[in-house]
């Protein structure tokens, strides 16, 4: 987790995943769906009501909403990539887990969501087939 932070993929998904530890009871159904193995489990000594939880390895998940389908706690939520800094910051946790990683999950979503917003500042604008054809018969 956190390794490379940042790091530039091709490009970053819509939407990511986050997993809203309060309601997750690490009944791992997300972990088995998902495509690219980036849920992990969270040892949870320090709350007693559940064995563990789950996070994501957000430089790794695809958006691609599986896990948020199969919750069967809805404990997931996919949150526009632009704002995954500020639901990272209030998904809660373990306070051992918190204490100890939520800085660096900070500092992972917000360059994240910083990625993002210049990958779509430096896309160009693209014309649909119909306002290309407009333009050219236009002039
Ligand atoms: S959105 Fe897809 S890739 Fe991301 S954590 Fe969920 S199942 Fe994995
Ligand atoms: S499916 Fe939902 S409740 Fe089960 S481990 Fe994943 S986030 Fe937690």
């Amino acid at each position: 987790m956190g390794k490379g932070a940042g790091k530039a993929r091709k490009k970053l998904p819509k939407e990511l995943a986050v997993v809203r530890a309060d309601n997750c009871t690490g009944c791992e159904a997300c972990i088995e769906v998902c495509p690219v193995d980036c849920i992990y489990k969270v040892p949870g000594e320090d709350l007693p009501t559940v064995q563990y939880f789950v996070d994501i390895d957000l430089e790794r998940c695809i958006g691609c909403s599986l896990c948020e389908r199969w919750c069967p706690w809805d404990a997931i939520d996919m949150v526009p990539t632009a704002q995954i800094g500020e639901a990272v910051a209030e998904k809660g946790g373990p306070p051992s887990y918190v204490e100890k990683h939520q800085a660096e999950l900070n500092r992972v979503a917000d360059s994240l969501a910083e990625l993002y917003k210049e990958q779509l500042a430096a896309k160009p604008a693209k014309a649909s087939p119909k306002a290309a054809e407009a333009a050219a018969t236009t002039g």
